[in-house]
Protein backbone atom coordinates (compact mmCIF):
# COMPACT_ATOMS: atom_id res chain seq x y z
CA UNK A 1 0.00 0.00 0.00
CA UNK A 2 1.07 3.25 -1.25
CA UNK A 3 2.56 5.17 2.22
CA UNK A 4 0.50 8.30 1.34
CA UNK A 5 -2.86 5.63 1.50
CA UNK A 6 -1.80 4.35 4.89
CA UNK A 7 -1.97 8.19 6.03
CA UNK A 8 -5.49 8.80 4.95
CA UNK A 9 -6.79 5.67 5.77
CA UNK A 10 -5.20 5.91 9.51
CA UNK A 11 -7.04 9.77 9.43
CA UNK A 12 -10.26 8.45 8.05
CA UNK A 13 -10.34 5.63 10.50
CA UNK A 14 -9.55 7.66 13.70
CA UNK A 15 -12.12 10.38 12.60
CA UNK A 16 -14.41 7.63 12.25
CA UNK A 17 -13.93 5.91 15.61
CA UNK A 18 -15.10 9.56 17.05
CA UNK A 19 -19.07 9.13 16.02
CA UNK A 20 -21.12 6.94 18.43
CA UNK A 21 -23.58 5.65 15.08
CA UNK A 22 -25.34 2.91 17.50
CA UNK A 23 -25.82 5.32 20.54
CA UNK A 24 -28.67 8.12 21.32
CA UNK A 25 -27.39 11.04 22.56
CA UNK A 26 -27.23 11.52 26.88
CA UNK A 27 -28.94 14.72 27.80
CA UNK A 28 -27.01 17.65 26.97
CA UNK A 29 -25.45 16.11 23.82
CA UNK A 30 -26.36 16.27 20.12
CA UNK A 31 -26.87 13.62 17.72
CA UNK A 32 -24.94 15.65 14.92
CA UNK A 33 -22.05 18.06 14.93
CA UNK A 34 -20.85 20.82 12.49
CA UNK A 35 -17.61 22.45 11.26
CA UNK A 36 -17.54 26.52 10.35
CA UNK A 37 -14.83 27.05 7.48
CA UNK A 38 -13.83 30.16 4.90
CA UNK A 39 -14.82 28.43 1.88
CA UNK A 40 -18.45 28.21 0.20
CA UNK A 41 -18.95 24.56 0.02
CA UNK A 42 -20.70 22.25 2.90
CA UNK A 43 -20.09 18.50 3.12
CA UNK A 44 -23.56 16.87 4.77
CA UNK A 45 -23.73 13.09 5.82
CA UNK A 46 -27.00 12.99 7.43
CA UNK A 47 -26.83 8.97 7.02
CA UNK A 48 -23.59 8.69 9.11
CA UNK A 49 -25.63 6.75 12.25
CA UNK A 50 -28.11 4.46 12.63
CA UNK A 51 -31.36 6.20 12.41
CA UNK A 52 -35.14 6.03 12.08
CA UNK A 53 -36.61 5.93 8.89
CA UNK A 54 -40.84 5.55 9.02
CA UNK A 55 -40.69 2.97 12.63
CA UNK A 56 -37.96 1.42 10.96
CA UNK A 57 -34.26 1.11 11.64
CA UNK A 58 -31.73 2.10 9.42
CA UNK A 59 -28.22 1.09 9.38
CA UNK A 60 -25.62 4.05 9.69
CA UNK A 61 -23.15 4.71 6.57
CA UNK A 62 -20.08 3.80 7.51
CA UNK A 63 -16.98 6.44 6.99
CA UNK A 64 -19.44 9.31 5.24
CA UNK A 65 -18.64 11.13 8.84
CA UNK A 66 -15.01 10.92 8.85
CA UNK A 67 -14.95 11.77 4.71
CA UNK A 68 -17.07 14.79 4.82
CA UNK A 69 -14.76 16.03 7.83
CA UNK A 70 -11.29 14.88 6.08
CA UNK A 71 -12.43 17.11 3.04
CA UNK A 72 -14.24 19.36 5.14
CA UNK A 73 -10.35 19.87 6.97
CA UNK A 74 -8.63 19.17 3.96
CA UNK A 75 -10.07 22.45 1.67
CA UNK A 76 -11.14 24.43 4.05
CA UNK A 77 -14.94 24.28 4.15
CA UNK A 78 -17.83 23.60 6.44
CA UNK A 79 -19.53 20.13 7.40
CA UNK A 80 -22.87 18.77 9.10
CA UNK A 81 -23.02 15.10 9.64
CA UNK A 82 -24.70 13.23 12.61
CA UNK A 83 -22.36 11.64 15.24
CA UNK A 84 -25.15 9.39 17.40
CA UNK A 85 -27.87 7.63 16.60
CA UNK A 86 -31.63 9.50 15.63
CA UNK A 87 -34.94 9.58 15.26
CA UNK A 88 -35.23 11.73 12.96
CA UNK A 89 -33.93 10.94 9.43
CA UNK A 90 -33.04 14.33 7.19
CA UNK A 91 -32.79 12.48 3.69
CA UNK A 92 -36.78 12.03 4.84
CA UNK A 93 -38.31 14.10 6.31
CA UNK A 94 -39.21 17.64 4.62
CA UNK A 95 -38.15 19.18 7.85
CA UNK A 96 -36.45 18.89 10.99
CA UNK A 97 -33.16 19.83 13.08
CA UNK A 98 -30.71 18.33 10.64
CA UNK A 99 -32.32 20.80 7.95
CA UNK A 100 -32.52 24.12 10.04
CA UNK A 101 -29.58 23.99 10.92
CA UNK A 102 -28.34 23.30 7.53
CA UNK A 103 -29.95 26.00 6.20
CA UNK A 104 -28.14 28.04 8.94
CA UNK A 105 -25.41 27.22 8.14
CA UNK A 106 -25.40 28.33 4.25
CA UNK A 107 -27.04 31.00 5.12
CA UNK A 108 -24.54 32.35 7.92
CA UNK A 109 -21.26 31.59 5.94
CA UNK A 110 -22.49 32.03 2.42
CA UNK A 111 -22.30 28.80 1.37
CA UNK A 112 -22.80 28.18 -2.83
CA UNK A 113 -22.79 24.36 -2.85
CA UNK A 114 -23.97 21.40 -0.62
CA UNK A 115 -22.24 18.03 -1.57
CA UNK A 116 -24.75 15.43 0.38
CA UNK A 117 -22.73 11.77 1.15
CA UNK A 118 -24.35 8.78 1.35
CA UNK A 119 -23.06 5.00 1.13
CA UNK A 120 -24.56 2.21 -0.68
CA UNK A 121 -23.31 -1.55 -0.95
CA UNK A 122 -21.48 -2.82 -3.40
CA UNK A 123 -24.16 -4.83 -5.10
CA UNK A 124 -25.95 -1.83 -7.15
CA UNK A 125 -22.73 -2.25 -9.82
CA UNK A 126 -21.97 1.49 -9.15
CA UNK A 127 -18.78 2.67 -7.32
CA UNK A 128 -20.38 6.26 -7.47
CA UNK A 129 -23.74 7.58 -8.04
CA UNK A 130 -24.18 11.24 -8.31
CA UNK A 131 -27.58 12.18 -7.81
CA UNK A 132 -28.47 15.88 -9.82
CA UNK A 133 -32.60 15.26 -9.84
CA UNK A 134 -31.50 15.47 -13.87
CA UNK A 135 -29.47 18.71 -13.63
CA UNK A 136 -31.95 20.74 -11.76
CA UNK A 137 -30.12 20.33 -8.44
CA UNK A 138 -26.76 21.01 -9.27
CA UNK A 139 -27.47 24.13 -11.41
CA UNK A 140 -24.34 25.67 -13.03
CA UNK A 141 -21.59 23.68 -11.37
CA UNK A 142 -20.49 20.99 -13.35
CA UNK A 143 -20.25 17.73 -10.42
CA UNK A 144 -18.60 15.40 -13.01
CA UNK A 145 -15.43 16.46 -14.53
CA UNK A 146 -13.54 15.85 -10.68
CA UNK A 147 -14.30 12.52 -10.65
CA UNK A 148 -13.14 12.17 -13.98
CA UNK A 149 -9.77 13.39 -13.64
CA UNK A 150 -9.22 11.11 -10.52
CA UNK A 151 -9.89 7.79 -11.96
CA UNK A 152 -13.68 7.40 -12.64
CA UNK A 153 -15.19 5.86 -15.44
CA UNK A 154 -19.18 7.81 -16.27
CA UNK A 155 -21.19 4.62 -18.10
CA UNK A 156 -24.37 5.13 -19.08
CA UNK A 157 -27.12 4.26 -16.72
CA UNK A 158 -28.98 1.33 -18.80
CA UNK A 159 -25.59 -0.47 -19.00
CA UNK A 160 -25.84 -0.81 -15.11
CA UNK A 161 -26.82 -4.17 -14.28
CA UNK A 162 -29.83 -4.87 -11.71
CA UNK A 163 -28.49 -4.71 -8.14
CA UNK A 164 -27.39 -8.02 -6.81
CA UNK A 165 -30.13 -9.72 -5.33
CA UNK A 166 -28.52 -12.74 -3.48
CA UNK A 167 -30.18 -14.90 -0.66
CA UNK A 168 -30.25 -12.93 2.48
CA UNK A 169 -30.56 -9.50 0.63
CA UNK A 170 -28.07 -6.87 2.62
CA UNK A 171 -26.86 -10.01 4.45
CA UNK A 172 -24.14 -10.41 2.06
CA UNK A 173 -20.37 -9.55 2.51
CA UNK A 174 -19.70 -6.05 1.70
CA UNK A 175 -17.45 -6.60 -0.73
CA UNK A 176 -19.42 -9.03 -3.20
CA UNK A 177 -18.65 -8.18 -6.74
CA UNK A 178 -17.08 -4.85 -6.60
CA UNK A 179 -13.56 -5.38 -8.05
CA UNK A 180 -15.30 -4.78 -11.40
CA UNK A 181 -16.99 -1.73 -10.88
CA UNK A 182 -15.19 0.19 -8.09
CA UNK A 183 -14.53 2.95 -10.25
CA UNK A 184 -17.71 3.11 -12.17
CA UNK A 185 -19.84 6.90 -11.87
CA UNK A 186 -23.29 7.04 -12.92
CA UNK A 187 -24.88 9.97 -13.06
CA UNK A 188 -28.65 10.02 -12.16
CA UNK A 189 -29.31 6.52 -12.13
CA UNK A 190 -33.38 6.32 -11.55
CA UNK A 191 -32.54 4.70 -7.83
CA UNK A 192 -30.25 7.60 -6.89
CA UNK A 193 -31.42 10.72 -8.21
CA UNK A 194 -30.78 12.73 -5.38
CA UNK A 195 -34.34 13.61 -4.88
CA UNK A 196 -37.23 13.37 -7.64
CA UNK A 197 -39.49 11.48 -5.41
CA UNK A 198 -38.47 11.68 -1.77
CA UNK A 199 -37.38 15.23 0.51
CA UNK A 200 -33.84 14.59 0.52
CA UNK A 201 -31.32 17.08 1.88
CA UNK A 202 -29.90 17.70 -2.00
CA UNK A 203 -33.73 18.44 -2.80
CA UNK A 204 -34.60 20.48 0.34
CA UNK A 205 -30.79 22.98 -0.73
CA UNK A 206 -32.26 22.87 -4.18
CA UNK A 207 -35.75 24.14 -3.54
CA UNK A 208 -35.51 25.57 -0.23
CA UNK A 209 -32.78 27.32 -0.22
CA UNK A 210 -32.06 28.14 -3.62
CA UNK A 211 -28.50 27.33 -4.53
CA UNK A 212 -27.01 24.14 -5.87
CA UNK A 213 -26.72 20.53 -4.47
CA UNK A 214 -25.77 17.14 -5.35
CA UNK A 215 -25.93 13.68 -3.51
CA UNK A 216 -22.79 11.55 -3.79
CA UNK A 217 -23.66 7.73 -3.22
CA UNK A 218 -20.70 5.54 -2.18
CA UNK A 219 -19.83 2.23 -3.15
CA UNK A 220 -18.62 0.32 0.27
CA UNK A 221 -15.63 -0.17 -1.72
CA UNK A 222 -14.53 3.24 -2.02
CA UNK A 223 -15.75 4.07 1.23
CA UNK A 224 -15.13 1.91 4.45
CA UNK A 225 -11.32 2.03 5.77
CA UNK A 226 -12.43 -0.82 7.79
CA UNK A 227 -15.41 -2.54 9.75
CA UNK A 228 -15.58 -5.31 12.05
CA UNK A 229 -17.87 -8.16 11.95
CA UNK A 230 -20.70 -6.78 14.31
CA UNK A 231 -24.36 -9.05 15.17
CA UNK A 232 -25.92 -6.57 12.78
CA UNK A 233 -24.10 -7.48 9.64
CA UNK A 234 -20.97 -10.45 10.29
CA UNK A 235 -18.85 -9.59 7.91
CA UNK A 236 -15.00 -7.65 8.33
CA UNK A 237 -14.51 -5.96 5.57
CA UNK A 238 -12.07 -4.02 3.79
CA UNK A 239 -12.48 -1.47 1.33
CA UNK A 240 -9.99 -0.75 -1.80
CA UNK A 241 -7.74 1.77 -0.53
CA UNK A 242 -6.93 3.59 -4.28
CA UNK A 243 -10.66 3.66 -4.63
CA UNK A 244 -11.51 5.48 -0.96
CA UNK A 245 -8.07 7.80 -1.25
CA UNK A 246 -9.69 8.19 -5.20
CA UNK A 247 -12.67 9.17 -3.94
CA UNK A 248 -11.07 11.90 -1.23
CA UNK A 249 -9.86 13.04 -3.90
CA UNK A 250 -12.12 13.88 -5.89
CA UNK A 251 -14.64 15.21 -3.36
CA UNK A 252 -11.39 17.51 -2.41
CA UNK A 253 -11.49 18.65 -6.27
CA UNK A 254 -15.56 18.87 -6.29
CA UNK A 255 -15.26 21.07 -2.70
CA UNK A 256 -12.84 23.52 -4.75
CA UNK A 257 -14.46 23.93 -7.58
CA UNK A 258 -16.58 27.01 -7.29
ZN1 LIG B 1 -28.09 7.67 2.89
Amino acid sequence: MAENHRELLAFLLDLESRISPLRYPESGQSWFETIVGDGDVLLSAPHACRHMRDGAEKMGEEYTAALVQYVAHATGNSAIFTCRKSDEDPNWLATGEYKSMLAQLVRDYGIRLVVDLHGMTNRHHMGIALGTIYGAASKDVDVVPPFLRHGFERVAVDTVAPPLELPGGIQQSPGTGAERHGFTLVVDHPRFTGGVRNQTVTRFVSEQLGIAAVQVEIASVNRIVHRASTTDWPFEYRGNPTGISATVDALSELAGVI
